[in-house]
């Protein structure tokens, strides 16, 4: 059925999304998520680059390091919920050299996110990835090469803590330019699901960011919350954090419905902002993702702004529509 064609919330921006990686042409994965978004009725979309490295992933994930990591963490119900945890236990040379195809499959250069928004008439938003094999100065050189909404820290793949010293100058830039910083929080799949691999994306650690660079807007990805281990890992940091400074955001993407829903009760939500983190929840649709904030159990105006308003006014006073 198309978008046109059925009822339901129009004019969503949804705010963290990233190319279908299996369409390695940027103009056609471009389109390819078009489409999705018109079967969703969502108007634009931020679309976000993911660029690890390869060789720090080889010097961080040794087959010790992550054996060990793992084994802090084995009990039974741990053993069920991590898919491949048998393989990272049993033979760790060979998960890792796993997760390195995997890391390849999935990595997009903030240029084919660039381009691909350069072929979409406006409705996608680019948002480049940090690169830790460019070091600062070649993150650096890469912001200021297009224009993109902001720039995505993944500590997890990228092995840091946002407030690392040696990361300022990129921030003092995104906040002079006026362009916002997204980080990865919670866990991540594989062997980012070991707590021991995580600490780095816990949302206290953009505490002193957010001190420190007061006009510089932050947007904690899946509230704290990423997990498969422990659903909602570090949710109620994410919304300490949320609460005690104006220029943090969050998005919803990937986060239980129930917690959106306790996210809007304790911290309101004037700064909540839609994202289905579109193609990576494995069988569950851009729409499927709009309608499960249009089910919440909260006021239609909080929809309303979570869906669209709250994005709206952030992009318009960024200069992005
Ligand atoms: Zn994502």
């Amino acid at each position: 059925m198309q978008g046109a064609e059925r009822p339901g919330f129009t004019g969503v921006i949804d705010f963290h999304v990233h190319l279908p990686w299996r369409r390695r042409d940027p103009r056609e994965a471009a389109e390819y998520l078009i489409r999705e978004m018109d079967s969703a009725g969502v108007a634009r979309a931020v679309v976000i680059a993911i660029e690890p490295s390869i060789a720090l992933f080889k010097r961080h994930a040794s087959p010790e390091r992550v054996r060990k990591a793992a084994a802090e963490v084995l009990d039974y119900l741990v053993y069920l919920r991590i898919p491949g945890l048998r393989e990272i236990l049993f033979s760790p040379e060979d998960s890792i050299a796993e997760h390195e195809r995997i890391l390849l499959e999935h990595t997009r250069r903030s240029e084919e996110v660039l381009e691909a928004a350069r072929h979409s008439g406006g409705r996608l938003i680019p948002v480049a990835s940090y690169n830790p094999d460019l070091g600062v100065e070649g993150v650096l050189r890469k912001l200021k090469s297009g224009r993109y909404l902001g720039l995505k820290l993944y500590p997890t793949l990228h092995f840091c803590t946002p407030s690392e010293r040696r990361l300022r100058p990129i921030l003092d830039y995104l906040e002079e330019e006026e362009m916002i910083l997204i980080v990865h929080t919670g866990c991540d799949p594989g062997i980012w699901e070991f707590p021991g691999l995580c600490e780095g994306a816990r949302p206290k650690s953009l505490e002193s960011i957010a001190r420190k660079h007061p006009d510089l807007v932050i947007v904690i990805a899946h509230m704290g919350s990423y997990s498969a281990l422990k659903p909602g890992i570090f949710f109620s940091e994410a919304l300490e954090v949320i609460a005690k400074y104006d220029n943090v955001y969050a998005d919803t993407s990937a986060v239980d419905p129930y917690l959106v829903e306790v996210a809007v009760d304790r911290v309101g939500y004037e700064k909540l902002l839609f994202g289905s983190d579109y193609p990576y929840v494995v069988g569950y649709t851009m729409r499927d993702a709009v309608e499960d904030i249009l089910k919440l159990n909260i006021e239609s105006k909080a929809k309303n702004a979570i869906l669209r308003l709250n994005a709206e006014r952030l992009l318009r006073r960024l200069g992005w529509c």
